[in-house]
């Protein structure tokens, strides 16, 4: 166990998890306690959303699948509030689902039955979301060997200039803002080509190539830049 992993070391970070089943929401509470969280749990949306509200929780960990409401209803009821990070647990094979989930304002999936590492990571990587949030007004972004100037516009490679289309800069420049979640083909083409672009997932297969192979030192197998298979695309950094 790392320092990080600690719980001893830092205080615990709340968060609520919303699951009608018992098993995942005791396997949950316990791998999470294990390793510095504190969960709340809930066993179904109406609870939920009270425990949202009166814990303060730095995050949510939702189940779609709930006996009282929809978990979309679920996630357009907290976005109406909060911006609090929202990583969805959902079936195999929903894949509908998880996008009109993402649409509807989560940040994140884990599909069913899923580790205790996979979750923690997720949950690592939205959580270091929020601080970046939080440090908005940075205009130096940096991880591996790339250096992007927000100010400037300008983009370095292990201290080489890259030079990027309009269109590639605004890909980097979204997912960057969007770090860490995924963001869904129509989220992406609503961002960058505007709202009556987001059925030409084409482009995006094209656009992405393209900053792939300036910014990533294998394109084939990327390190930041991420498919997530037949739902969008993730920059994890
Ligand atoms: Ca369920």
């Amino acid at each position: 166990m790392s320092r990080k992993d600690n719980p001893m070391s830092e205080a615990a970070i709340n968060l609520v998890l919303i699951e009608d089943d018992k098993e995942i929401r005791r396997f949950v509470q316990s791998a999470l306690g294990a390793s510095g969280f504190h969960v709340w749990p809930a066993e179904n949306a109406e609870r939920g959303l009270i425990e949202a509200a009166t814990r303060q929780p730095e995050l949510i960990i939702l189940d779609l699948g709930l006996p009282d409401r929809d978990g979309l209803d679920v996630i357009r009821d907290l976005r109406a509030w909060t911006a609090m990070p929202i990583l969805i647990l959902s079936a195999r094979g929903e894949e509908t689902q998880k996008v009109a989930a993402l649409d509807a304002g989560a940040d994140d999936y884990l599909t069913k039955p899923f580790g205790v590492p996979e979750l923690i990571a997720r949950l690592r990587a939205l959580l270091r979301r929020v601080v970046r949030i939080e440090d908005r007004g940075k205009s130096l972004i940096e991880f591996g060997d790339l250096r992007i100037d927000l100010a400037h516009r300008t983009v370095s490679r292990a201290g080489e200039v890259v030079h990027l289309t309009p269109i590639e800069y605004r890909m980097l420049t979204v997912l960057i803002t969007h770090a860490g979640r995924v963001l869904t083909h129509r989220q992406l083409l609503k961002e960058v080509w505007g709202p009556s672009h987001v059925d030409r997932i084409h482009y995006l297969r094209v656009f992405m190539a393209g900053l792939r192979r300036k910014l990533e030192a294998e394109p084939a197998r990327p390190q930041f830049l991420l498919t997530v298979s037949g739902i969008g695309y993730r920059l994890e950094i």
